[in-house]
């Protein structure tokens, strides 16, 4: 499986050309930090083995908090750490698409624009949580991510259901 460097290398020059006047700087920032994170074009390491004396090159990586392959370690402390926080109650993952005209909107503006998903997509929430019909409680709380991908933006929100009893 390639990484998400290989990925960006191959097919990040013609997606900047298709999207970049779209994208605010700091995204192609972190594309081109993450293309070019162990590569040796942002420098190299040399190290010494204290045994055989041996030196051995490391490709300096970018250290930029979006790399996956530089973050991975504290990615999976704050994994550890957030599942320890949650609720000792089912989750729901709940998915809503943008319609299309809309997304070359959110993608120039979107501290706004987010904000505004996030707040008609929790309303829309709330208000089926508080039927009867599907789960009864209007104590539900939300968190939210948006996830670009293939074309499409979508915000999650995810629910508790148990809140039922303790309301
Ligand atoms: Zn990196």
């Amino acid at each position: 499986m390639p990484s998400v460097a290989e990925v960006l290398r191959r097919y990040g020059p013609a997606y900047l050309e298709r999207y970049g006047a779209a994208m605010p700087p700091e995204h192609k920032k972190v594309l081109q930090a993450i293309s070019a994170c162990r590569t040796g074009e942002l420098g190299t390491a040399w190290y010494v083995c204290q045994s055989c004396g041996q030196e051995h090159a490391i490709a300096c990586a970018c250290g930029n908090r979006h790399c996956p392959s530089c973050q991975w370690g504290k990615t999976a402390g704050w994994l550890q750490q957030e599942t320890a926080r949650l609720l000792p109650c089912p989750y729901f993952l709940v998915t809503f698409t943008v319609p299309a005209p809309l997304r070359a909107v959110i993608r120039r503006h979107q501290r706004i624009a987010y904000a505004a998903l996030f707040e008609a997509s929790s309303a829309a929430l709330k208000t089926l949580a508080s039927n009867p019909r599907f789960v009864g409680s209007s104590h539900c709380g939300f968190g939210g991510c948006c996830i670009p991908g293939a074309g499409r933006w979508s915000i999650i929100l995810m629910s508790t259901t148990s809140c039922r009893g303790a309301g």
